[in-house]
């Protein structure tokens, strides 16, 4: 019987059912658009707050301060662009880490070709960035942080907390600098308070949280002017023109009740599984490494490399076994570059060319990781058989 494991839930994950529930009949007989002033649109227009209220609440913001957006890519272009434009006379500098997802880092490499200069932070072995480097970044025209709460790779938290302490203090001295964090990743895997963080703009996204792909929130802190980058409606208090998807909306909001509701439960879960599955690869595989801190992470995410292995050949041949995982690694210009994430741990290529995410999801069973376990390990030493790196160590 061929059996299927998804574990690439940092990538997406499937719509959970009662979310498509809660969307389905703004698809069908309550079509409405949020803008009219009829019945059909304040029934839509209800829809729309009412997600609102839902978003606002898993991250403990005023429904006022969500703006709803076409993704996380999107948030993040609108935070950062947004911001950049709207306040440039107070300065031109950026403080980011050395990774980001591409969704904040290339925006920052393109505002750098207009102009602005950026310093990308290191995160050393563990994968967390530093907050004296922080302090040691911020230059009379930094005007924005952006650091993400959570790592998508190798799941490490940031002391996004402290962060957010050193710019209020900053603010408190009169300095003008917001602070933007990337929760993609983080929402509905961990706490998360934008009182505590102390953050502007927080960026969200529903398919990483059992909702449909295409729709996504900003946090906007009350007060933080921002300049919209979809120009054409006054939707979402001007901040984002064009009439607003009331389905994925209502899935949103959807997702995020149930993701509040039940938060400790799923992920005490997901981190028993995580947990488990590397226990047991630290029993039946030798020379490997774990990727990253693995305290400070979120509970679902394991990222290992395998030596004398390349990720990428383990992957496909994991996905002929059922089992769907990921590397960091992009395809450029024909060839496979390593993570930059990995390698911003400081490992070397063959260690970043051999890295693998694992992603848990609430779907996956103790079944699934047992699964895994079975074949992971013969395709681990299949693949080192052919390797004459291995072979030659083998021998010596
Ligand atoms: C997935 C992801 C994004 C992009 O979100 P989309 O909704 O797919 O555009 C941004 N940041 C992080 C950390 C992510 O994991």
């Amino acid at each position: 019987m061929f059996r299927r494991v998804y574990l690439d839930n940092s990538a997406t994950t499937p719509v959970d059912q009662e979310v498509v529930g809660a969307m389905l009949p703004f698809l069908t007989e309550k079509f409405g658009n949020a803008s009219s002033i009829h019945f059909f649109g304040q029934e839509a227009r209800a829809a729309v707050e009412r997600a609102r209220h839902q978003v606002a609440e898993i991250i403990n913001a005023r429904p006022t301060e969500i703006v709803f957006t076409s993704g996380g890519t999107e948030a993040n272009n609108l935070a950062i662009r947004g911001l950049v434009e709207a306040n440039e006379k107070y300065g031109k500098h950026i403080i980011t880490s050395q990774i980001e997802h591409s969704a904040v880092k290339e925006v920052c490499q393109d505002l750098e070709k207009r102009g602005c200069e950026v310093t990308y932070l290191p995160v050393y072995e563990d994968g967390i960035v530093r907050i004296e480097d922080i302090k040691n970044a911020i230059r009379e025209d930094t005007i924005l942080i952006s650091i993400m709460t959570a790592n998508n790779e190798i799941g490490t938290i940031q002391p996004v907390e402290e962060i957010g302490k050193l710019v209020r203090a900053e603010k408190a001295g009169g300095k003008k600098i917001w602070f933007h964090t990337d929760a993609v990743q983080a929402i509905g895997k961990t706490e998360i308070d934008v009182e505590e963080i102390g953050c502007d703009m927080l960026s969200m996204s529903a398919h990483k949280l059992y909702a449909p792909k295409g729709v996504g929130a900003l946090y906007v802190r009350r007060g933080v002017r921002l300049h919209a980058q979809n120009i054409g409606g006054r939707q979402e208090r001007e901040r984002r023109g064009g009439t607003e998807s009331v389905p994925h909306i209502v899935a949103m909001g959807k997702a995020c009740e149930l993701a509040k509701n039940n938060l400790n439960e799923t992920n005490e879960r997901l981190k028993n599984l995580r947990d488990k599955f590397e226990q047991t690869i630290g029993e039946n595989i030798s020379d490997f490494e774990f990727n990253g801190d693995r305290e400070k992470r979120l509970p679902h995410i394991s990222n290992l490399s395998f030596r004398f292995v390349e990720g990428e050949s383990l992957l496909i041949n994991l996905d002929l076994q059922g089992v769907a995982v990921s590397t960091g690694s992009a395809c450029s210009s024909g060839s496979l570059e390593p993570s930059p994430v990995i390698r911003a741990l400081g490992k070397n290529d063959e260690m970043a060319r051999g890295a693998i995410r694992f992603s848990f999801g609430k779907d996956n069973t103790a079944e699934d990781v047992e699964y895994v376990l079975e074949v992971l390990p013969k395709a681990i030493e299949n693949l080192r058989k052919l390797s004459p790196i291995y072979s030659n160590k083998v021998l010596c």
